[in-house]
């Protein structure tokens, strides 16, 4: 099994949050990480969440899976790997080739109505576009509510937004990810300082079950583990890849 977090992503274009210089260091997590907060901030402040969106679309517009996904991706094709429980809400991972992915944290590539709960995957392009609109939205006019920029529910009519989930929203398919890090023998963790909960709770979890967990991180973490490799995700997992499956063909 792999837990990834946001530093498998760092080399594919979108910089970790929680890092010096990341964007909780600029836009403050209480009010640009929560639901309740973006949706006072587009009423009382519609310019900084018009560059907090535009921030956002910029690392979005210009990601791609990196070598580290991919490696994550071979070694499931290569029957070593069963699946990925990831906190990331990039889509990269299924962008890199992986099939079993469990997203504890949502993802920007669904969208959920916020009248029927509908989810509907979304292609970036029309992800990108509607980042757009609500920046445009955002900085021209009088905004009454978030609601009133988000895209609508081919169902029911209702706003729709993207699925992420935010601090304070319960994270999904928790019990799935619990299930199959009890039963794994060997835990990847790659690229996450082990801060946010309940997911950092997982690979202790894993250790209770008998599993040996390797963490992967550039920075040390507070990941609970039985062995620490440093450095880059991008270098480490192809090396792992290699060591496990054999040289590349
Ligand atoms: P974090 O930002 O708390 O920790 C990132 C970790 O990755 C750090 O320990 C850092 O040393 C390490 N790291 C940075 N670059 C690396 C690299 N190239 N190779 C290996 N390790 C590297 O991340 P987190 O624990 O995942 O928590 C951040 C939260 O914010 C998550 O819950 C996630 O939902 C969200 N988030 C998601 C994305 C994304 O989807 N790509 C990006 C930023 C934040």
């Amino acid at each position: 099994m792999a837990f990834t977090g946001a530093g498998i992503s760092a080399e594919s274009g979108i910089p970790t949050f929680r890092d010096p210089g990341g964007m909780w260091d600029r836009f403050d997590p209480s009010e640009f990480g929560t639901w309740d907060g973006l949706m006072a901030l587009a009423m009382t402040r519609p310019d900084a969440l018009a560059s907090f969106l535009v921030e956002l679309r910029r690392m979005f517009a210009a990601a791609a899976p990196g070598a580290a996904h991919t490696a994550l991706a071979h070694l499931e094709a290569g029957g070593i790997l069963d699946a990925v429980v990831t906190q990331n809400v990039d889509g990269l991972h299924q962008a890199a080739g992986s099939r079993r992915v469990v997203e504890l944290h949502g993802s920007f590539s669904r969208t959920v109505c916020l009248m029927c709960g509908g989810r509907d995957d979304v292609a970036r392009d029309e992800l990108l576009a509607n980042l757009d609109r609500a920046v445009v939205g955002l900085r021209s006019a009088f905004v009454p509510s978030l609601a009133s920029l988000l895209p609508r529910c081919w169902r029911c009519e209702g706003p729709v937004r993207p699925d992420f989930v935010a601090f304070g929203d319960t994270v999904q398919d928790l019990p799935e990810a619990e299930d199959l890090i009890r039963e794994c023998r060997v835990l990847l963790v790659v690229g996450t300082s082990g801060e946010v909960y309940p997911a950092a709770a997982l690979p202790e979890e894993a250790r209770r079950s008998g599993a040996t967990v390797i963490d992967v991180s550039a920075e040390p973490t507070d990941v609970p583990s039985d062995l620490r490799l440093r450095g880059r995700a991008g270098a480490i997992l192809p090396a792992v890849v290699e060591l496990v499956l054999g040289p590349a063909p």
